[in-house]
């Protein structure tokens, strides 16, 4: 195996030390590291990420520095196009190779390719890991050697296959001399501002925590509880997966040896539910790799051309973005959105299909409002999350399965502890209004609204736009 006088590590979604695969074996192979962070050079609205996400990437790029600073390294910050920079860094320290953790989504992908190509080009070697996944898109197929296209297979075939063990944390770095860095990111420098705490403390020694939380408090009831949106009982490692400010390996370790550890058979299911949502986020990864098409149409090609009508202006779309439709549980999950950059995942079905459903707005207009405001924005859980709930991506709820705002409220916040969580005008409402239309045309409460659409009328709709969208095609 090579070794090396000097190289790059570049920084991407594994703003970590501890268990980071490429890091780790460029401190096995180099005298010294130079540890690059790229920051992208867009100003203004960008359609995939907002405020609170480059808050949370700031604060983390933050944390990471230090980390790097205490074991004898310097973080470098660069801005603009990573090729560019990566090409002139390489010349500045003579660099022998290039190390990075491969990232899921095509964009980064594209920029994979170019590096490697430069490194090529200079003659040097590009040294590049599976870190993001515990098992990359390649890795899983059906018998016959084709991607799956359902998840409970995939899944079965996904939980059989050996996991990577984790990588031992980095503990010293020596970096070469002074080098040009500009200042850590500000969320100004892409023109935004933030406002308000970020409800996640962002870097790796609060995600650590955040993993310890979710192990010792939260996954062994998961399977019970994680549907209460009040209760709030998942792990919000979202965004720590996200960024990498933990690694996928060391949360699936930590709940295996939980499960292993525990006592009752239904604390080991329990466990194994939450590890089946890491199924679900590689199975979403590997729809993306194989279907790249996704982030354009509709992953189920016999939907393609159904009607949508365009938002726009929509004054419909308006409200359902800030939480004034008049349906409370809507409007609870908008807000939590909205003031926390987060929102529960039973609630993001349910907003996901009434925008897409009630109001018949194209999925990817919620795609990208989603992308905008969550701390965990990840391309492909979102689009496969927002294709699911349209009844156009894979695996999806048939389009036929409509939920009902109103019933799934009485499911899930039968106290209406959620609503009144998020919604302060209706904190005085019996919940029991939360469940139903209000009958009498008058509003659940002075100063909230009346429903912006009848939910029959616009289920109705759906069915009928689905059905002749079939017959037409
Ligand atoms: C319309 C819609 C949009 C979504 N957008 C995103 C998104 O941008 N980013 C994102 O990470 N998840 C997304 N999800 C999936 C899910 O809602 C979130 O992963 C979850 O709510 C995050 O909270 P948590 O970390 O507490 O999750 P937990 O329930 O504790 O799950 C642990 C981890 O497993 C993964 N996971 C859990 N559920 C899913 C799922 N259904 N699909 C894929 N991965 C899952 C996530 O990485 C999550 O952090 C979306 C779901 C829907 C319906």
């Amino acid at each position: 195996m090579a070794h090396y006088k000097t190289v790059i590590h570049w920084f991407r979604r594994d703003l970590r030390l501890t268990d980071n695969v490429a890091l780790y074996d460029a401190s096995e192979r180099a005298e010294a590291i130079v540890p690059l962070y790229v920051a992208s050079e867009w100003e203004g609205e960008h359609a995939w990420t907002g405020p609170g996400r480059q808050a949370f990437l700031c604060g983390s790029l933050t944390s990471l520095s230090k980390d790097v600073e205490q074991i004898g390294g310097k973080l470098v910050i660069r801005r603009g196009n990573a090729l560019e920079e990566l090409e002139r860094l390489i010349d500045e320290v003579e660099a022998g190779a290039v190390f990075f953790n491969r990232d899921p989504d095509p964009f980064g992908k594209e920029e994979e390719k170019k590096v490697r190509e430069l490194c090529r080009s200079r003659g040097i070697d590009c040294c590049d890991f599976q870190d993001v996944v515990l098992h990359e898109p390649g890795e899983i197929f059906t018998g016959s050697g084709t991607p799956y296209k359902v998840y409970t297979p995939y899944s079965k075939k996904w939980f059989d296959e050996e996991k990577p063990e984790s990588v031992e944390r980095v503990r010293a770095m020596q970096s070469p001399g002074e080098l040009e860095s500009l200042p850590l990111p500000k969320i100004e420098d892409w023109g935004l501002s933030f406002e308000g705490d970020l409800l996640r403390t962002p870097g790796e020694k609060a995600a650590g925590k955040r993993l310890d939380r979710a192990v010792e408090e939260v996954i062994g009831e998961y399977a019970e509880t994680r549907n209460d949106p009040f209760a709030d009982a998942t792990s919000h490692l979202g965004a720590d997966l996200r960024y990498g400010t933990l690694s996928v390996r060391e949360v699936y370790h930590r709940a295996e040896k939980a499960r292993k550890a525990a006592r009752s058979e239904s604390v080991r299911n329990s466990i194994n539910t939450f590890q089946k949502q890491l199924g679900w986020r590689e199975f979403f990864m590997a729809v993306l790799h194989h279907f790249p098409e996704v982030l354009e149409t509709d992953f189920n090609a016999d939907w393609r051309g159904l009607q949508w009508d365009d938002p726009g202006d929509d004054e419909k779309f308006t409200k359902w973005k800030e939480g004034r439709t008049g349906f409370p549980i809507i409007d609870a999950g908008m807000r939590q959105l909205a003031m926390t950059g987060y929102m529960h995942n039973r609630v993001r079905m349910i907003t996901a299909m009434f925008l897409t459903k009630d109001l018949h707005v194209h999925w990817k207009h919620g795609e990208s409002h989603f992308m905008q405001h969550l701390l965990d924005g990840e391309i492909a859980n979102n689009n496969g999350g927002w294709q699911w709930s349209a009844g156009t991506g894979a695996d999806a709820a048939p389009y036929f399965r409509i939920q009902n705002p109103w019933t799934q409220t009485g499911r899930y916040d039968k106290e209406g502890r959620y609503i009144k969580r998020w919604i302060p005008e209706l904190e005085k409402v019996d919940p029991k209004r939360f469940t139903k239309p209000p009958g009498d045309g008058k509003p659940i409460a002075d100063d909230y609204v009346l429903p912006i659409v009848d939910h029959g009328d616009e289920r109705e709709e759906t069915l009928a736009r689905f059905k002749a969208h079939k017959e037409a095609s």
